[in-house]
This record gives structure tokens, sequence and C-alpha cells, in this order.
């Protein structure tokens, strides 16, 4: 029975614990009320406290402290269903079977059904019978009221009749609980569901997720959550944010602070785990609440961002830094210096610092080599600026130098920089002689420390000009200078972009031999006309050309021009000199572009063009650019060494140079009649030139004085002004008829 057809009725009404124990305590305490309501009627009635008075006390009393203190949930039930039964029937007594008093029967089975349970239900509904059967038959006057004698119905029909009754409301009570039961389950059916897909959703999703007590214990974890943070799958009781492995990193205030006090929290933190390792979590929380208002949960949602965060440290990094030297980079050291000026009050040194010819360690020896190098001046920096103060690689070659102080910090550091830097550098196994170009400017107030870096810039040009190996410090003067230069590109540019033949004119100058005075040759000399007419030297805008790499194309132009010229003037000339800068031959391009411009010319003999190399181009002297020498006689033009006699000069270079030409500076040239050092120095690189089977050409004649000299030293060719200046094409053909004319027999 009582699993069979009927568990349903046992089972459906089956109550929370707790909620089985308050309806108990309530249906109690009703019982225990019955006793007093009992005596108080009682004592108020007619009667007096009776016999039947005292047999339901005695009887319900016991059912009182058994429903009190039975065990489980059964026996103190049935103690209730008995007690009230004993009440029903002993108020009916009192009332002398009042049919009214009947009632309370309804109201006990009503009562008794908040239980949800067959077993006090059906015992009440069997005693209720008993009792009306019984105490129908024995004592009928006291149970029921209506003359029953006369109505002819034996006590026990009465007793049938008010069973049935009962039973039927009963019955209905029974139907109650059972629908309310099923609605109950179908809800708990659905809760079950939701709260499956919840627990899916929350139990399976990677996302670390846990929900907070307001007192901050984890009520719930998710295993995302656990595994993130390396705790056990079951948590010791009580467990809080206050035991979590980690702690979080700066000054920040406690995180579940900031969760109590705000509904949503979206925010990034970093922590630290106890392994010691550095973690960043972006943390979101939802709080619940419950209907008045007060915080019951925190939902929070935890992202760990750390490798996100590493990728962008280290991105950071890398911009901030060099990555060959680990110095800062260009954007590191402006963000830096800008701090730098920001927190120590009083000016700030810039040093800038370029390597005198680097470009021939790369070319020469490779660009692992450079690299080498680049790091051997980074550490060698390294160590001789002082703590505080910014040292960066801009690039190729530049380094730069911020510290605090003005030229009185900067000067000697500059000056220490110097001298490191041209001690032997010991690379993969060779020593190299390097040296550097500083130079320094002096940042006053944080505005100007953008200024500073380029005054510092262009003072290292400067170093570079005076030829390198030193320091040079920003004066008013460069800033005239760096203007003019600018102006000079700009023009220079505007010139390459119009009709070049107009704007960049090449003019011719004479070139004669000794003996006859005859024209051989002539030296090509560009020149610019500017917009307004003006006609600029190449001291003008050469420089800027150099530094911007204008020179590429604007040496092209004057080739092309040269090589029209020579062409055009077929017998007439036997050759003209193109001057090359040291930035044109070291281009990769330079061999190929020379040999397709005489491709263009068939018909010319390479031999008639001439290079005029500086020997500041052979002092960058690596392999490559003896190669390219040899790559140019190999194409079959020649080769001229200008400016001999300046700079480094040194006899030995004539040896190494695979020259066809020497050019005397002027500053040689120039008064040699009235100076016997002079001469006697010309006698000795012409004897030298001859030796080597090199023909010589002194440059910046202007005295017939120095003619006689310099035929009596044995030199074939002279060119100056005495001969004629540079002029434009035009007048140096007409020159040229009139010098046939002249020197023809
Ligand atoms: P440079 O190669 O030494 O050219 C000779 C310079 O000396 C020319 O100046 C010429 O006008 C000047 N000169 C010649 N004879 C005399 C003389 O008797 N007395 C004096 N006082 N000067 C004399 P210019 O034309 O102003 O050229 C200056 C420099 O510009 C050249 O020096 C050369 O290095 C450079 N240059 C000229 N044209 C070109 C070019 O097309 N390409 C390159 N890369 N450089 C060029
Ligand atoms: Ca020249
Ligand atoms: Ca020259």
């Amino acid at each position: 029975m009582s699993t069979g057809r009927f568990g349903w009725l046992r089972n459906a009404g089956r109550l929370r614990r707790d909620d089985w124990v308050r309806r108990h305590r309530l249906l109690t305490m009703l019982l225990a009320g019955t006793v007093v309501g009992l005596t108080i009627f009682g004592v108020l009635s007619d009667e007096g406290l009776t016999r039947s008075w005292l047999v339901t006390v005695l009887v319900v009393l016991p059912c009182v402290v058994a429903a009190a203190r039975l065990p489980g949930r059964r026996l103190p039930s049935v103690a209730v269903a008995l007690g009230l039964t004993a009440a029903c029937g002993g108020f009916v007594a009192m009332c002398h079977g009042l049919t009214e008093a009947h009632f309370t029967f309804f109201i006990a089975v009503a009562a008794l059904a908040l239980y949800r349970d067959w077993a006090p239900f059906g015992v009440f509904l069997v005693a209720t019978t008993l009792h009306h059967g019984i105490l129908g038959s024995l004592l009928n006057g006291s149970t029921f009221d209506h003359g029953h004698a006369d109505a002819g119905l034996h006590p026990m029909l009465w007793a049938l009749l008010h069973g049935v009754a009962v039973l039927f409301c009963a019955s209905f009570l029974v139907v109650g609980w059972y629908l309310a039961s099923a609605e109950e389950r179908r809800a708990q059916d659905n809760l079950d569901d939701s709260q499956a897909q919840l627990a899916i959703a929350f139990d399976e999703t990677p996302v670390p997720m846990a929900m907070l007590a307001v007192d901050g214990r984890l009520l719930r974890t998710n295993s995302a959550y656990r595994k993130w943070l390396r705790l056990p799958d079951v948590l010791p009781d009580g467990f809080s944010v206050a035991d979590l492995p980690i702690t979080p990193i700066g000054d920040v205030p406690p995180l579940f602070d900031e969760l109590l006090r705000h509904d949503s929290v979206n925010a990034t933190r970093a922590y630290r785990r106890n392994d010691g390792s550095t973690t960043w979590v972006e943390v979101h929380s939802s709080a619940m609440h419950d209907k008045h208002g007060r915080l019951k949960l925190i939902v929070v949602h935890l992202m760990d961002v750390t490798a996100t965060h590493q990728h962008n440290d280290e991105l950071r990094r890398q911009v901030r830094h060099d990555p060959l030297t680990g110095l800062l980079s260009r954007q590191g050291f402006e963000q830096d210096l800008a701090a730098m000026m920001a927190d120590t009050p009083g000016p700030a040194s810039i040093l800038y610092l370029d390597v005198d010819r680097f470009k021939s360690v790369n070319d020469g020896s490779g660009h692992a080599a450079g690299d080498l190098v680049l790091r051997s001046i980074a550490a060698r920096l390294h160590g001789l600026v002082p703590r505080g103060a910014l040292l960066a690689r801009f690039g190729g070659d530049e380094f730069v130098v911020a510290l605090p102080g003005g030229l009185d910090a900067g000067a000697p550091l500059g000056h220490a920089i110097v001298k490191e830097l041209a001690e032997p550098t010991p690379v993969a196994g060779h020593v190299l002689a390097l040296s550097a170009s500083v130079g320094l400017a002096v940042a006053t107030e944080p505005g100007c420390a953008e200024d500073a870096v380029l005054s510092a810039d262009t003072a290292m040009y400067a170093a570079k000009r005076g030829g390198g190996n030193r320091i040079q410090v920003f004066s008013d003067q460069m800033r005239v200078a760096v203007q003019d230069r600018i102006v000079a590109e700009k023009l220079l540019r505007e010139a390459l972009n119009g009709d070049r033949r107009e704007t960049l004119p090449v003019w011719f100058q004479p070139i004669v031999a000794t003996e006859t005075g005859e024209i051989l040759g002539a030296e090509t000399l560009v020149r610019m006309r500017t917009p307004d007419g003006e006609i600029h030297g190449p001291n003008r805008f050469v420089p800027a050309a150099e530094e911007t790499g204008l020179i590429v194309p604007l040496g092209e132009h004057v080739l092309v021009e040269a090589l029209r010229h020579l062409v055009e003037w077929r017998d007439r000339l036997r050759y003209v000199t193109v001057n090359v800068s040291p930035r044109q031959l070291a281009e990769p391009d330079f061999v190929p572009l020379l040999a397709g411009l005489l491709a263009d010319n068939p018909e010319l003999d390479p031999q008639r063009l001439v290079l005029e190399i500086t020997e500041t181009a052979l002092l960058v002297a690596s392999v490559d650019v003896e190669e390219r020498l040899e790559a140019i006689k190999g194409l079959g033009v020649r080769i001229a060494l200008d400016d001999f006699g300046t700079g480094y000069s040194s006899l030995t270079w004539l040896q190494s140079v695979p020259a066809d030409v020497v050019k005397l500076d002027r500053s040689f040239v120039a008064g040699l009649s009235a100076d016997p050092r002079k001469t006697s120095i010309i006698q000795a690189v012409l004897w030298l030139a001859r030796a080597l089977g090199m023909s010589a050409v002194a440059e910046g004649v202007e005295d017939e004085a120095d003619v006689h000299t310099l035929r009596e030293a044995g030199c074939p060719l002279l060119q100056g002004y005495l001969f004629g200046k540079p002029m434009p094409p035009a007048d140096f053909a007409a020159r040229l008829q009139r010098s046939r004319m002249a020197t023809t027999p």
C-alpha cells in the first residue's frame, strides 16, 4: 500500500523538512490551543468543567506532548490527528452533541491536510468514525443532538453519515494536494531544467566564474575558475576572497570593496600568484539583489589577459627600444627626455653622435660586422654615460645621449666619448680604427627638448664637415647654415623637377696641354639657375645634395649632359671629366647606370670620359670602393684623383688607387713659383705619378709664373682661370673653335 497504487498519495505532498517542521509546529500549537479553548469554554458555559472536559483534556494533553516529542514525521503527525479527534469529540460532548459543534471536525480535517500525508489524515478519519460510532452508541445524547430515537436512525448510521461527509471534505482536500503537488512538480521540473542549463552554462564555460556572498565567501565557482586559481575542486567551508592564492600588485583599493559598492564593475587588475608569477585579469561583475533591494550575491566573470598584457608590454618595449643594441629607440628617447626634463629642473645636454665613415665598415666587412661594431659602441657608451642619463640609438650609426646639466656637464662627456671611440675596436678578429663626430646642444627648458636634439644633430654635421673625430657645440651661425641648407635643398628639388637643362646647366672649364696651350679636355661643373634667374655655384647646393641623397639624380643628370656634349664635340675635344661624389660612388646602382649611359652612346670611346673622385671618397676606402673603381675601369672609363694634396694626402695613396690622372689641388698650385717647398712637393708628386704611369693636371692656375714652374716640373696638363673659367657649353664650343684655330699650324 505504501509504495503501490497510493504511492503518489504519500509522496505527492512530501514536504521539505523545514516546511513540515513549520506546519507541524503550527498544528501542535493549535492542538495545545484547543485545551485552553475547551477550558475557557467550559468555565464560561453553564455546565462548568464537566467530566467530558476532564476526559478530553486528559486525552489531548498526552497527544500534545507526543506531537512535540516523538521522532520522525509520521508519529508526531498521528499524535496531532488523534489529539484533534479527541478535542473535536470532547467539544461535541461538552455541547451535548450540538450539530454545529461537529463543524470542528471539518476544521480539523482541513488543518490536518497541511501535513499532505495520508497517515494523520487516515488516522483522523478512522478515529472520527470510531468516535461517532462508539460514543454515538454509548453516549448518544452527547454525540448527536437530533432526537435520534425519534429519527429512528442507528447511531452507527449517524457515524457513517458524518464519516462520509468528513471523507468527502477530505477527498477534495486530497485532490487539492494532488493538483498542487502536480503543479509544484511541473514547476520544479522547469526549475530543474533551467537549473541544469544554468549549471552547464556556469560550470562548463571556459570563462572563470564565481558567485560571491556579501561577506566575501565563494558560494559557487566553476571549474575554469578553480583551474585558473589552481584551487581544489571542493573548497573548504567558508573559503572567501581573502583566502585566494593571489595578491594585488600596486597600490589599488581592494577589488572586493569595489564589487560591493557598484552594481557592475569592469576592471583590469594585476595580481601576483603565490609562485611569484604575475597574472593580469579583466574582471566583470554583476550584483544580484533580493526583493528588498539588498545585495544578495555578486557574480564575477574573469578573463586572464596576461598573454595580451605581456604581448602589449613586449610591443611597447620593442617600440621603446632598439632591437640591435637594447638602447632606447628614438620614440623611447623622446618620451624619456620629456619626462627627464619635467623631473629635473634646469638645462639638459644633448649629445648627437655619428660614427665616421661607418658605411665603409658595413660595405667593407659586411653587415654582421657592422652590427657588432654598433653593439660594441653601445656598450662603450653605456660605460661612459652617468647614471640618470638617457642613451639611445636613432637608427643607423647615430647615437644620442641626454643628461641633466648644461655645457659643463655635456662637453666633458662629449670629449670622453670622442676619445673612447677613437680607441681601436676589436671586432670579429679585426681591429678597427673608428672615430665619431659629436654634436652638443643644450635644452634650457622642457619645451625646447626637441629643438635641442635637432641642434645637436646640426652640430654633429658641422663636426663631420670639420673632418670628424671631434665634438662641436651648437652655435647660432649653424642655425643660419641649417636654414641655408634647407633653402638649398628646396631649390634643388625644384630644379630637379623642372627642365634640368635649364635649371641645372652644366658648364665646362678647359684643361689645356702645358706645352701647346691646346684645349684637350674639359671639367664638367654643374650650376643651378634659380627661378629668379640667379646662377648658383655647386658649393651652394652640392653639400645639401650629398646630405639628402639628391646627389644621385643630380649626378646622373650631369653625366648625361657631359656625354651629350662629348658626343657633340667629337673631333674637337679629347675628353671631359665629371665629378663624382663619395655618396654617388657608394650607390650600388652607380656602375650599372654608367654602363647604361655608355651603351646609349655606342659611338663614344669610354676612354674619353674621366671620373673625378676626391680623396674623401677614397678615405672611406673599403674593399667595396676599390672594387667599384675597378668595375668603372672595366667599362673603359678613366679615373682622376681630384683635389690631391688636401686632406689626408699621402703619396702611398697614389699607389693603391687605380687612378689614371692626378689632379693637384689649387691650394698646392697657387703661388707655386714663389714657394720652393711647394715646388719640391709638386716635383715629387709628378715624379711618382709618372713612375706609376699616371697623367697629372695642375688645378687653379692663375699665374703665368706658375705655368712656367709647372712646365719646368714636367706637369703635362693645366687647368685654371688663366686658361678659362667654367663657361656655358656654347661659349666653350666657341673657345674650342678659337683654340683649334690658334694651335692649328
Ligand atoms: P673641383 O672639382 O675642385 O672643381 C674645381 C673648382 O675650382 C670649380 O669650382 C672651378 O670653378 C674652380 N676653379 C678652377 N680654376 C680656378 C682658378 O684658377 N682659380 C680659382 N679660384 N678657382 C678655380 P666650382 O665650379 O664652383 O665647383 C666647386 C666644386 O663643386 C668642385 O670642385 C666639385 O667638387 C663640385 N662640383 C662641381 N660640379 C659637380 C658635379 O657635377 N658633381 C659633383 N659631385 N660635384 C661637383
Ligand atoms: Ca673636380
Ligand atoms: Ca679639384
